[in-house]
């Protein structure tokens, strides 16, 4: 490689880029930030949160990890940054919205119906997040699309675990939102509480779950009590 291609982007980003946000990123330093929307994705690099939602800076606050998973809120106090994030981005920064974003083709839910590296002994443990949502079937394209989704679900489950977001869950002041992304059709399908079911975006009506139910049917079947 003659160059170092990163390094050369890193200045076209500072000599192109930056000058057309000078201003507004120096409001968000000199006023902080205010994100409306912490958004809780797959770390898969075709993923794209600013490009999905047509946020700009300042707009989302980005948790990315295997699979757009949430840990258990179990008080196993410790280095859980997911678990952190969305403690920070309810009691400090007031999101009124929480986002969980799986997506198609996702390596993580592929995973949990295969093997992993042995060396992989944290990647393992985090996948255990994930598999109440796997089905029991040889998993093929449709299966593994029902498994994103139905993980999705199970997040969201697990999200209403944090009392801070349960109590603003209740009362109304933050509104969750389960998306499955489907990258070869550029389309995010909403799911909806009501109907148990992912509705295409062009198709929703809202971005949103709806109100929160005690538990949530998917498929015709209690996912979790
Ligand atoms: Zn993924």
């Amino acid at each position: 490689m003659p160059d170092d291609e990163l390094l050369q982007r890193l200045r076209r980003f500072h000599l192109d880029a930056f000058p057309q946000y000078r201003e507004q990123f120096q409001t968000l330093v000199d006023e902080g930030q205010h994100p409306t929307t912490l958004f809780i994705g797959c770390s898969d690099s075709r993923l794209l949160p600013y490009l999905l939602t047509g946020a700009g800076p300042g707009e989302l606050f980005l948790v990315r990890n295997v699979g757009a998973f949430v840990p258990p809120y179990d008080g196993s106090y410790g280095h859980h940054g997911t678990a952190a994030a969305i403690e920070f981005a309810v009691l400090e920064l007031h999101v009124s919205r929480i986002v969980v974003c799986g997506h198609s083709h996702c390596g993580a839910i592929k995973a949990l119906y295969g093997e992993v590296s042995p060396e992989a002994r944290n990647l393992q443990r985090w996948l255990d997040l994930g598999r109440e949502a796997a089905l029991p079937v040889q998993p093929g394209p449709e299966a593994l699309r029902r498994t994103e989704q139905r993980a999705v679900v199970l997040q969201l489950e697990r999200l209403m675990e944090y009392p801070m977001v349960r109590r603003r869950v209740e009362d109304g002041s933050i509104a969750l939102h389960g998306w499955h992304y489907v990258i070869e059709e550029g389309e995010v399908h909403v799911f909806d509480v009501a109907t148990g079911g992912f509705v295409a975006a062009s198709k929703a009506k809202s971005s949103g779950t709806g109100p929160y139910a005690p538990y949530v049917e998917h498929d015709g079947q209690v996912l979790v009590d």
